[in-house]
């Protein structure tokens, strides 16, 4: 039979496309193979948040070619963000050898191009794509449920790449859900870019987000419930009611900030300030004492003073982050007369930035020794804390199994825990 190799950059929403891509593969009967030795299709699904993702991806593409030759009949194609930011037409005159090229917008043509490029397979599943469990990871599985952003932050190239937001109908979720747990999924995570704006109206009924926390919670064998990314701005009351009671919403909550000047986030256009973030910061952790948070910096945004980046790096002192993913900033759009900042502050701001939001995290790991956590197995000696903390236990249970484990003790960025039921 013959396997497909996919190969993903990028963040959670394109690892979630790309099992939906492994789905159509399966579909026409050509399973997925390990590793790209034993394949005879190359996926790529590539990223172009930062000029770095879409750098790495034609680096990989001019290395496929060999791929390619080294074996008769092999297929390559190339998907998604950097493929729209690009455009097709311009991927299939740079790189001829490619054999199917479509942009994240188009993704849905993926079936046909399939089809097209691969022919008919002898052994063609009549497995459904909805009954395929991907086995990377059966006990958390990820969820799409909106596309796109309809957000205009200046620095940011999604909302053109994957299109204005498009939420998806809330039957279509809840069959997805239930599906996800019958196949072994224990805790599901909710997908978006701006996950907690998601609204479906149907027969003059409203759900939102809460609303749909609440209904997916009712799944019996579904223990936990996640979501990435939640933009500050869409946070309410009633959601806080709901986090505080339902214990079924992980106690983690990734709370991107970009930055911590008001001046920067208002030329970013984020539309919240300092203190409405921290105000939204602080709420999480009175709602839910065991809870952690993390977030996404911008450093060298165009304009950024001296003065403005120390006030990131207050907030990222303030912020008590477990985790705080710190990027330079990469210019998306062309038309830029802004004040650039020099690669070399960039980098030095970068750095700055990284040691203090290392030192931060280090408290926070080790504020949690001598707690317990609920830690949903992953494998027989490793889990995951409700707060998303990765945990190792002493001894071996089966994967799967939410089990209450007591802190001793921290090893790098891993707690290690005692079992205690
Ligand atoms: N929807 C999410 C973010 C998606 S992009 C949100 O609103 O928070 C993921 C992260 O990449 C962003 O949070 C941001 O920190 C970073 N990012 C996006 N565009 C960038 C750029 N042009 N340069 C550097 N980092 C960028
Ligand atoms: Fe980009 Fe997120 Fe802003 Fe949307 S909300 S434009 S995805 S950073």
């Amino acid at each position: 039979m013959r396997k497909a190799f996919i190969k993903t950059f990028g963040c959670q929403m394109n690892e979630a496309d790309s099992e939906l891509i492994a789905s159509h593969f399966a579909q026409a009967g050509i399973e997925t193979a390990e590793s790209e030795r034993d394949a005879d299709v190359f996926v790529l699904n590539t990223c172009t948040v930062r000029q770095h993702a879409e750098d790495k991806a034609l680096s990989l593409i001019g290395r496929l070619k060999r791929w390619k030759e080294e074996k008769k009949g092999r297929k390559i194609f190339v998907v998604g963000c950097a493929v729209e930011r690009i455009g097709e037409k311009n991927m299939t005159k740079k790189f001829p050898f490619l054999d199917a090229v479509i942009g994240a917008k188009s993704i849905g043509k993926l079936g046909e191009e399939i089809k097209k490029t691969c022919g008919k397979t002898e052994k063609s599943e009549k497995k459904e794509h909805k009954n395929i469990v991907f086995e990377k990871r059966p006990f958390s599985q990820y969820l799409t449920i909106m596309r796109g952003c309809s957000m205009n932050c200046a620095y940011c190239v999604v909302p053109s790449v994957r299109g204005k937001a498009e939420h998806r109908p809330l039957e279509e979720i809840i069959e997805e859900a239930r599906r996800k747990v019958a196949s072994g999924a224990r805790e599901l995570v909710l997908l978006g870019q701006t996950v907690n704006s998601y609204c479906w109206t149907e027969n003059g009924r409203k759900t939102d987000f809460t609303d749909l926390l609440k209904i997916l919670s009712e799944i019996d064998k579904l223990k936990r419930i996640r979501f990435m990314s939640p933009h500050p701005l869409f946070f309410n009351d009633e959601f806080f009611k709901e986090f505080e009671k339902n214990k079924k919403i992980a106690s983690h909550i990734h709370l991107p900030a970009q930055s911590g000047s008001d001046r920067i986030l208002k030329i970013m256009k984020r539309g919240y300030t300092r203190k409405r973030y921290l105000d939204t910061l602080a709420k999480i952790k009175k709602t839910r004492q065991d809870s952690a948070v993390s977030t996404d910096f911008i450093v060298g945004f165009p304009d950024e003073t001296k003065k403005d980046f120390e006030e990131t790096l207050k907030l990222a002192q303030e912020g008590e982050f477990s985790l705080a993913f710190c990027f330079k900033y990469s210019a998306r759009h062309c038309k830029e007369s802004e004040n650039i900042i020099p690669e070399k502050e960039k980098e030095e701001r970068l750095n700055l930035l990284l040691e203090t939001v290392k030192q931060a995290s280090k408290r926070i790991f080790n504020s949690r020794i001598g707690k317990i956590e609920d830690v949903l197995l992953e494998t027989e000696n490793y889990g995951r804390s409700s707060a998303n903390f990765k945990v190792r236990i002493d001894k071996h249970v089966a994967p799967g199994e939410m089990i209450k484990v007591g802190i001793e003790g921290v090893s790098k960025n891993i707690l290690l825990g005692k079992v205690l039921k």
